[in-house]
């Protein structure tokens, strides 16, 4: 009987393909696999095997498949599974979770890294090996410094790299091969990930305080209850260690353990913890990790010996897994786990508490601030609730300032972005030999540069925002799409020469800083000097080490950072957080601003928060200078609930985009009337977004509320075909349609 296969295509295809098997596969195929398919007149895809059956399907003449790519299937039928969760709920095809989540380079032959070590020969113990050395070596001296040397290096029984060996006794590769020739070393290859790299042995976990362990067996108690415990932990409280403990208890049951973190690059200090209690035994996924790091992985994956730890970003939840039995998502409040563009746009932290339950697995969110969802859900009994509000060795929570920058700015109290109370902090840690961190949520050098002669700005060729001067670099630039021009040397409108800089980027707060202070050693970490992945870790080590003074940076230094030796923080603008047009600016900002302000004064004495703003009014400000996130979220919760946003509802954004305005306007108004029709009053817009025009694409946003007790695949049914119906229109067939559920 013929063979079909249903296929997945890494493309926004609704639905599978289906093609027919050469018989000379009958019996390797299977689902998971990859295989090499003709599509249209010319082009061939790399698509993934979903079913495998004997249905000839009806209408169309089916397609051979050209080539078998796997012998074994690369995908598991529970990534498979999660797949489909994350496309019926986000709204997005198979094809795009595919692209998405299986590198590219997982295909052909895959040759793992090897190196070579030496060991001892079975016949020599470390002792005969000594004596040998005396005896025999004496006229061979480069043999004995070599024999020597690896005595020194290793302990009884171990092996040594060999390029490691040759390199530390200082001799040429030929005189190691004399000692194998001879039959005292032996040479052998081991496979080795790229990304083990640890050092030092292993040591067992630390023990517990009294807070932590009590933490630990409230996670437990709440387990047997609970799929899903939040705990919320004050910064310095010690939550990792906790993590560490549960981790173990997980692995000596013999299961898989997926701990994600928001950005890798920036928790080093976890990634090191880690790595001294669980060695090799641990994995790591990284956004920075290249194409052949991330095949390597997923191939062990699906070896025999696989990881039981991953620690990774949203996108290890796509890693295959077999006997997953704990996840913990660490600074679960944020929004980086979101994904926002390409599709899909799905949550990472939601979706591992489905992938979890997919295996019968628990969840642990971990953070400081929680998000108000994620507490939502853990005080009305969705999930466990554990408080762990003890901060590790007494560590004082820092003294926060709200400064009045408005009224200082008419005392002429202000130096550029810097307020007198903030310069004179500054001074005096500088004096003391203690550190600052300051805080400005803006990269480049100035985000509005303007002719003060016409009021000429510059702006995106390809977007509807304008161009931020990157002054160092000479250029201008738009934070959406990457569109650099020279910086203009007079105004290509009157053809003056009279700029002003409006507004700061951390580049010019970099500048006048080190006017302010010509002696101190300033450092800044955002996305314009961290490109390379070991840039990150230079600007966080130099700070560390003492080398760096003062610290500027986005919200990158907000993150799972410890530093013992910061005096001062300051957060130099706010305003720009309160403001943002969305429903949870208040929330982010409290997370932001919480999460800064924590890393002043972590060990000695207790550290000065600087909060820069011109609404010191503003209702959010007692609850961060109380550090009062009890208050802080009762207060979001009435609100929430009055004006219809999350917990109490769910947010679908529906996105439509087009070259044409005329025509991306009628068909947007089209989907708002027919939205309406299905949804009521639950429709708004269509509107124009914060940026109306990105990459030559004119947008336009219509935003749907939804009861939390409708069900989301309903709601999603209905989109889907008033989509269809819309599309159908010829008129408006080249109109791209897409969903953000649950945008964050
Ligand atoms: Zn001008
Ligand atoms: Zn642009």
């Amino acid at each position: 009987m013929q063979l079909f296969v249903d296929v997945i295509l890494p493309l926004p295809l609704a639905s599978y393909y289906t093609y027919s098997v050469p018989q000379e596969y009958e019996g390797y195929i299977a689902i998971g696999c990859r295989v090499t398919v003709p599509l249209g007149k010319s082009k061939h895809y790399t698509a993934l095997v979903a079913r495998v059956h004997n249905e000839p399907p009806q209408g169309y003449e089916v397609k051979t498949i050209t080539e078998l790519l796997d012998e074994t299937a690369i995908v598991l039928p529970s990534q498979m599974r999660l797949w489909e969760w994350i496309s019926k709920y986000y709204m997005c095809s198979l094809g795009e979770i595919y692209k998405a989540a299986v590198p590219q380079g997982l295909k052909g032959e895959f040759k793992p890294k090897t190196e070579q070590r030496i060991k001892l020969s079975k016949r020599y113990s470390d002792t005969i090996a000594i004596n040998l050395a005396e005896q025999f070596l004496s006229r061979a001296p480069r043999q004995k410094r070599l024999l020597n040397t690896f005595l020194q290096l290793t302990k009884e029984g171990e092996e040594i790299s060999r390029h490691k060996l040759i390199e530390a006794a200082g001799v040429t590769a030929n005189i190691c091969k004399e000692l194998v020739d001879k039959g005292i070393f032996e040479v052998y290859e081991v496979e080795i990930g790229r990304l083990d790299r640890t050092k030092g042995s292993i040591q067992p976990p630390n023990a517990l305080n009294e807070a932590q362990q009590k933490a630990l067996d409230e996670i437990n108690e709440s387990f047997a209850q609970k799929n899903v415990t939040l705990l919320h932990g004050v910064t310095s409280a010690g939550k990792t260690e906790v993590y560490i403990h549960l981790i173990t208890q997980a692995l000596e049951r013999g299961e898989q353990v997926l701990y994600m973190l928001p950005e890798i690059a920036l928790t080093k200090q976890i990634v090191e913890r880690l790595r001294k209690v669980f060695g090799n035994r641990i994995g790591l996924y990284h956004s920075k990790f290249s194409d052949a790091e991330r095949v390597e992985i997923w191939k062990k994956q699906l070896s025999d010996s696989p990881y039981d730890i991953i620690l990774g970003v949203r996108s290890s939840l796509f890693l295959p897994l077999k006997n997953l039995g704990l996840i913990i998502v660490d600074e679960e409040h944020e929004n980086s786990y979101k994904q926002q563009d390409p599709a899909p746009r799905y949550n990472a932290r939601n979706a591992a508490i489905v992938l979890a339950s997919q295996f019968g697995a628990k969840t642990l969110l971990g953070t400081a601030t929680p998000s108000v969802e994620s507490y939502y859900n853990a005080t009305t009994g969705k999930y466990g609730l554990v408080s762990l509000l003890t901060r590790y060795r007494s560590i004082q929570l820092p003294e926060i300032s709200i400064i009045d920058i408005k009224d200082l700015a008419h005392r002429k109290q202000m130096t550029g972005a810097f307020s007198d109370p903030l310069t004179d902090a500054m001074k005096e840690a500088l004096a003391n030999k203690k550190q600052i961190i300051l805080f400005q949520n803006r990269r480049g050098y100035a985000p509005l540069l303007e002719c003060r002669n016409c009021g000429w700005v510059p702006r995106c060729k390809h977007c509807d925002v304008s161009l931020t001067l990157h002054k160092s670099a000479g250029k201008l630039t738009c934070h959406y799409c990457g569109y650099t021009i020279p910086a203009p040397k007079i105004c290509p409108n009157c053809e003056e020469n009279n700029f002003v800089n409006l507004g700061y980027g951390t580049e010019k707060i970099e500048d006048d800083l080190q006017n302010l202070f010509p002696e101190a050693r300033i450092a800044r970490m955002d996305l314009d000097t961290t490109r390379t992945r070991t840039s990150y870790e230079k600007i966080i080590n130099d700070f560390q080490q003492g080398e760096t003074d003062i610290l500027i940076g986005t919200q990158m230094v907000s993150k799972g950072l410890d530093f013992d030796n910061v005096e001062v923080v300051g957060i130099l603008n706010a305003d720009t957080l309160l403001n943002y047009p969305d429903f949870r600016a208040n929330e982010r900002a409290f997370q932001l601003i919480s999460q800064v302000a924590g890393r002043a004064g972590r060990k000695y004495g207790r550290g000065k928060v600087f909060l820069q703003t011109k609404q010191p009014d503003a209702p959010i400000m007692p609850h961060i200078i109380d550090n009062s996130f009890l208050n802080f979220y009762n207060n979001q919760l009435s609100e929430r609930m009055l004006f219809h946003y999350p917990p109490f509802y769910r947010l679908v954004y529906v996105y439509l985009k087009h070259r044409e305005i005329h025509t991306l306007e009628e068909c947007s108004e089209l989907m708002g009337v027919r939205m309406r029709e299905t949804f009521g009053h639950r429709v708004l817009g269509p509107d124009l977004p914060p940026v109306a025009r990105v990459q030559q694409l004119f947008i336009r946003k219509i935003v749907l509320k939804v009861e939390n007790n409708l069900s989301q695949y309903k709601i999603n049914d209905a989109l889907n075909k008033l989509q269809q119906e819309i599309l159908s229109n010829s008129r408006y067939k080249s109109v791209a349609i897409y969903y953000d559920v649950d945008p964050l």
